[in-house]
């Protein structure tokens, strides 16, 4: 089984906001220093702003090994303007293309960060509503009992699963999806879910790179939604080692496929 290349990162909104803001302030500020250095505050104090705004600025320009080992920080920091100018971006209807646009630069980070060196320990983690919501097929407890209908993408990921061995899991609910990936420990995650939620695991779990896809809604929230699996898979195979071993012992409400 092949899978197509990884599609272009969307980053530029959150980027303009995350790096442009502080910059234009740091010139701003200096601007000022410069045109009044006998002001009230002197050049000192406007020099000094200046380099604050730089230190806000600085952390967008990490790359590679410097991301990865600043990536709880930055993600912090990162995660602090979404959520600080999400209200104005709903204000204006541009709320799920703000949380989308910071999704494709965490994307855009990661993927430089694991362009030369793929991750050894990768998990896939997968919301429960891909599957059809009539079919009665027990995948929370084993992914092979998918009876493969075609209905939903969980038959396709599944023979890919199979193929490849990688480790993955499917979850109902968050917080099992945390645990989870806590107890496993992988050095590299790729989610599936909504836009919300793949900005909540991003925060939750900072300490772990995750690339992450969203997914698509057209029955509205969490009911037989949708994903690309060849995006999925080929986010794996980009980012992740291959893993043809033996197949791991499933979890109670997960899938393991290995
Ligand atoms: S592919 Fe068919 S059998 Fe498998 S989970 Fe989806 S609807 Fe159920």
């Amino acid at each position: 089984m092949t899978f197509d290349t990884l599609p272009a990162e969307h980053y530029r909104l959150f980027l303009w906001v995350r790096r442009g803001v502080p910059l234009t302030l740091m010139a701003g500020f200096l601007l000022v220093g410069f045109l009044m250095p006998h002001g009230p505050h002197g050049f000192g104090w406007w020099a000094l702003a200046a380099m604050a705004m730089a230190g806000v600025a600085w952390p967008t320009f990490k790359r590679g090994e410097a991301y990865l080992l600043a990536r709880r920080a930055i993600i912090r920091w990162d995660g602090m303007w979404v959520w600080l100018l999400r209200p104005l971006a709903k204000a204006i209807g541009l709320e799920d293309a703000w949380i989308l646009s910071f999704c494709g630069w965490n994307n855009h980070r990661v993927r430089e960060a694991f362009e030369n060196r793929k991750a050894r320990r990768s998990l896939i983690l997968l919301p429960h509503c891909i599957q059809l919501a009539k079919c009665k097929a027990p995948i929370l407890d084993d992914l092979e009992k998918c009876y493969d209908c075609g209905l939903c993408p969980v038959g396709d990921y599944m023979h890919g699963i199979l193929e490849k061995g990688w480790e993955s899991r499917i979850t109902n609910r968050s917080y099992k999806a945390y645990r989870e990936t806590r107890e496993y420990r992988p050095d590299l995650i790729v989610a599936v879910s909504c836009t919300d939620r793949l900005l909540k695991g991003l925060t939750k779990l900072s300490e772990v790179p995750a690339y992450v896809i969203p997914l698509t809604l057209p029955h509205g929230m969490c009911v037989d939604t949708q994903f690309s699996v060849p995006h999925l898979f080929a986010a794996m195979q980009t980012l992740a080692e291959p893993k043809l071993g033996p197949r791991p012992v499933e979890g109670q409400d997960s899938m393991s496929a290995a």
